[in-house]
């Protein structure tokens, strides 16, 4: 009886969703209602480990004490002053930011595809004012299997007819290369070439690691040309790959503008940022470029306390040895439906062999066993739990994954 009452709760739940939201996702079944740290609770009262972490955008895990109490100490004071006005946090937060990021300057937004635009913005402008690209002919480069966000903008740089189909005409300016390709890539330049853009490790597209010395590459052929190094760390930074930006585990690989966005607000509020040098965020002017929310004084203390728990807690070295431990403990199954593990640090992609299925069933009967995550690409199941998370809880996981496949 108390089973049955229980589907029909969370199944009343989910048809009232389902009626009133368009359909733009595709949800596993299971409604949430409370969070602390690595778990999350449904409305039963079921526990289960976040091993998606809202896409890297827990990794101080859920309600972090130290960033709830930085909301609501703000709330009490002043939430939103606009541009229009200085306010007292904006500052204090963009120091923090530019200081852990080695970066001079920094604009801040709220939501990662925001920044993305921002940091277009930035790269064609300084083409235009700083390198003398002939107007309206600037040229950025991008990566097949891209993912940088949904506005019409980021859609028009992605590869993947899925993504595009039906939301032309697309904004003119960007060319693909192969992902991993430094050849390919200096094949491309041309003298219009104002940036290259990518994520140092592809996310959405099933956590693609580039070959050693990739980056480095980029950097060496971005800087022969003149053009802007931008790697786009919304989910690959702020600790998620085991280093505090993904970039760094190449030498000689530091960009010229860094997109940050998702961990940013400690996954309580959104926050994102373009971190650069004040030679090329120095290119915007008053009326230039602008966000009603952006640098809000209710994000800038949010996003401070979540940047300050990552460094004091250490997160970045924890995501690398816990992943580590959790990617020895997947390869050493050895399962015939296991094709591939990779990733780095907390970020690691576990690809199901076609000739076993989706990924998406698996998903399901992890989470039946009090695992949540969901496939990506078909055929690639993401684990990347919140980097707060106990050796114990990451065999535990270790467990669970050995027990389906
Ligand atoms: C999530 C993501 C974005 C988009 O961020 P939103 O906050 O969803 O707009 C852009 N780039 C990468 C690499 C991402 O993972």
């Amino acid at each position: 009886m108390r089973e049955a009452r229980a589907m029909n709760q969370q199944d009343t739940i989910i048809s009232l969703t389902e009626t009133y939201s368009a359909h733009n996702y595709h949800p596993l079944p299971v409604v949430l209602t409370k969070g602390e740290g690595v778990w999350v609770w449904d409305v039963e009262g079921r526990r289960y480990l976040d091993c998606l972490s809202a896409y890297s955008a827990l990794n101080q895990g859920h309600r972090h004490p130290a960033i709830i109490d930085a909301l609501t100490a703000q709330a009490g004071r002043i939430t939103l002053t606009s541009r229009a006005f200085h306010n007292d946090r904006m500052g204090k937060f963009l120091q923090l930011l530019c200081k852990t990021a080695g970066m001079e300057m920094a604009l801040p937004m709220n939501t990662g595809a925001e920044a993305v635009e921002t940091a277009i913005k930035a790269a064609r402008k300084w083409g235009y004012t700083r390198k003398g690209v002939p107007q309206d002919q600037a040229e950025i480069i991008v990566c097949n299997e891209n993912f940088h966000g949904r506005t019409t903008t980021a859609v028009s740089l992605s590869s993947d007819p899925d993504t595009r189909r039906d939301f032309g005409p697309f904004t003119p300016g960007f060319k693909w290369v192969p992902f991993g390709d430094a050849a390919a890539l200096a094949e491309a330049m041309t003298e219009n070439t104002v940036a290259l853009i990518l994520e140092p490790i592809q996310g959405e597209a099933g956590i693609n690691v580039p070959p050693d010395g990739y980056l480095r590459e980029c950097r060496r052929i971005c800087d022969r040309h003149n053009a802007l190094f931008v790697v786009d760390e919304i989910q690959t930074g702020l600790g998620r790959t085991g280093a505090l930006f993904c970039h760094q585990h190449e030498d000689g690989a530091d960009p010229d503008m860094m997109i940050l966005g998702k961990a940013l607000g400690g996954g309580v509020y959104p926050v994102s940022a373009v971190v650069s040098s004040r030679e090329i965020l120095g290119v915007f002017q008053p009326g230039d470029h602008g966000s009603t929310f952006g640098g809000n004084p209710l994000a800038c203390e949010v996003a401070r306390a979540s940047l300050r728990v990552i460094l004091d807690e250490g997160l970045a070295e924890r995501s690398r040895y816990l992943g580590a431990r959790l990617y020895e403990r997947l390869r050493s199954l050895n399962s015939p439906r296991i094709k591939e593990v990779r990733g780095r640090g907390l970020m690691i992609g576990v690809e199901i062999d076609k000739a076993h299925g989706p990924a998406r069933p698996i998903c399901e009967a992890l989470m039946r066993r009090g695992v949540l995550c969901k496939e990506t690409h078909e055929q690639v199941i993401r684990l990347a739990p919140p980097l707060v998370i106990q050796e114990s809880e990451i065999d535990w996981l270790g467990d669970q994954m050995a027990a389906i496949l």
